[in-house]
């Protein structure tokens, strides 16, 4: 199977095999051609199955077809998601696909300026990628227009519901031509999502690919409680200590990332970083000398380790917690491939207690909490610790698909494991809603 074969224009294959996609994924194979004949599309798919290439193929195609009029056009397709920054995510998607066609893309989100945004709209937008409360905003003062929207997208919608945005889309819905396209895309099909369906879409066509959320079985998770302040300190010891020779380090932010490699080589680890504002050579680059052993550490943020050929690793460490809890999973699955020993560290501070109970309840497991001597946390990690909306897609917890439970953590109450930190650490014990109350997830409680 061929990207050619899904019946995609020229200018769009060619931007596809400049960005090295020579198959598609099984949703985009299934997702492409009946989205291109105009069907409206019911995709169960999450992140990192390729969704985001499966709807933006068929809508920049569409729009493509006829060229709109010089001078400022209105959006004529119009894709929701639920946080900044799947919307910025799914831009740059559409403007790499649609590199060879001259199709305007701009995003709009909260805790941004309105003015920028409103500058974009007045110059003309062929396709808006917008989170849904910000777009009310814009709506209500009228400038940004829906009255010529072909094409409409839902992207994470189960999301955008978690995040209480129902009556907003809903809003949204009402003010695009009810002659228009409709894609939306979900892990989960609520109830809400399939009366949403049915108000909303016409006959929809079903696609749907299996949950990849499995965890090799062989893998060690542990999370380590610290201060934020005190996260590169702690990694640098544990890089110390350990003798891995390729580790792979995720962080939140590009500027992170850069920072912390540059920290590790003043440590005397050979660093390198690979971040989104780094072009597609400039991380081959990096990733090559992180192959070849001339740098031991990787550091990347998600955005930019996705669609790359990381080799099986034997140790992940997340130095930040990812923002959505799926990114685990993909972060993860650098590591214990093909029945190979992986072990995923996490450095978890106070403030990301929220973020571990999301990974928690997507795994259905609780990672064993392990804190290390000298890097205790001033304050307990509380896994009611509220996440920062923007980004931070809280989900409801309990209606993921039934992903088995994906591991098991490998610790016991006390266990140091063959795999654990070689310095020394102290586990701590209790109840409640502190992440550090129990060393074993097997009969944890999850809070
Ligand atoms: P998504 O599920 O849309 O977030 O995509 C996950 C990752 O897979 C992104 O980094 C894409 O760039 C990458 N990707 C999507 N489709 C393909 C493909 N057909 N071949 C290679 N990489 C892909």
């Amino acid at each position: 199977m061929t990207f050619e074969t899904l019946g995609l224009s020229p200018a769009l294959l060619r931007a596809l095999a400049e960005n090295n996609y020579t198959t598609p994924t099984p949703i985009q194979a299934e997702a492409i051609p009946l989205a291109l004949a105009g069907h409206d599309l019911l995709g169960g798919a999450q992140t990192g199955t390729g969704k985001t290439a499966a709807f933006s193929l068929p809508l920049l195609q569409r729009l493509s077809k006829l060229t709109p009029p010089n001078g400022a056009r209105k959006p004529r397709a119009l894709v929701l998601t639920p946080t900044r920054e799947l919307a910025v995510q799914v831009a740059d998607s559409l403007k790499t696909y649609g590199r060879h066609l001259r199709l305007n893309v701009t995003t709009i989100y909260g805790g941004a300026g309105m003015g920028p945004q409103m500058d974009n709209l007045r110059r003309g937008v062929d396709i808006l990628v917008a989170t849904p409360g910000r777009l009310i905003d814009h709506l209500e003062r009228g400038t940004a227009k829906l009255d010529e929207i072909e094409v409409l997208v839902l992207d994470e919608a189960d999301r955008m519901l978690d995040m209480g945005f129902l009556p907003a889309i809903k809003r949204i819905l009402n003010r695009v031509p009810k002659e228009r396209q409709t894609l939306l895309f979900s892990a989960t099909f609520e109830d809400q999502i399939k009366a949403l369906a049915l108000e909303f879409m016409r006959n929809p066509q079903q696609v749907q690919v299996t949950a990849k959320n499995t965890i090799a079985e062989t893998i060690v998770h542990r999370a380590h409680p610290v201060d934020g302040s005190r996260k590169r300190d702690l990694l640098i010891d544990i890089l110390s200590k350990r003798h891995t020779d390729q580790v792979l380090v995720f962080g939140k932010t590009k500027h992170g990332c850069n920072r912390l490699a540059e920290q590790l080589e003043t440590a005397g680890l050979k660093a390198v970083a690979i971040h989104g504002n780094k072009s597609q050579a400039q991380r081959q680059k990096a990733l090559n000398l992180f192959k070849a052993g001339k740098a031991r550490v990787l550091v990347a943020t998600d955005v930019a380790a996705r669609g790359l050929d990381i080799p099986n690793l034997p140790l992940v460490i997340n130095h930040d917690l990812p923002m959505v809890a799926e990114d685990y999973i993909h972060r993860i699955g650098r590591t214990g491939r093909a029945g190979a020993q992986g072990e995923a560290l996490s450095l978890v501070s106070p403030e990301e207690g929220g973020l571990l109970r999301q990974i928690q309840r997507m795994l259905k497991v609780d990672l064993v909490m392990d804190t290390i001597e000298g890097f205790a946390p001033s304050k307990p990690i509380r896994l009611d610790t509220p996440i920062p909306k923007n980004g931070g897609g809280q989900r409801q917890g309990g209606h993921r698909p039934p992903s088995k439970p994906a591991h098991r953590a490998h610790g016991k109450p006390g266990d140091r494991g063959a795999h654990a930190h070689a310095g020394p650490k102290q586990h701590r014990s209790g109840q409640g809603a502190y992440a550090g109350a129990y060393a074993g997830s097997r009969r944890g409680t999850r809070a």
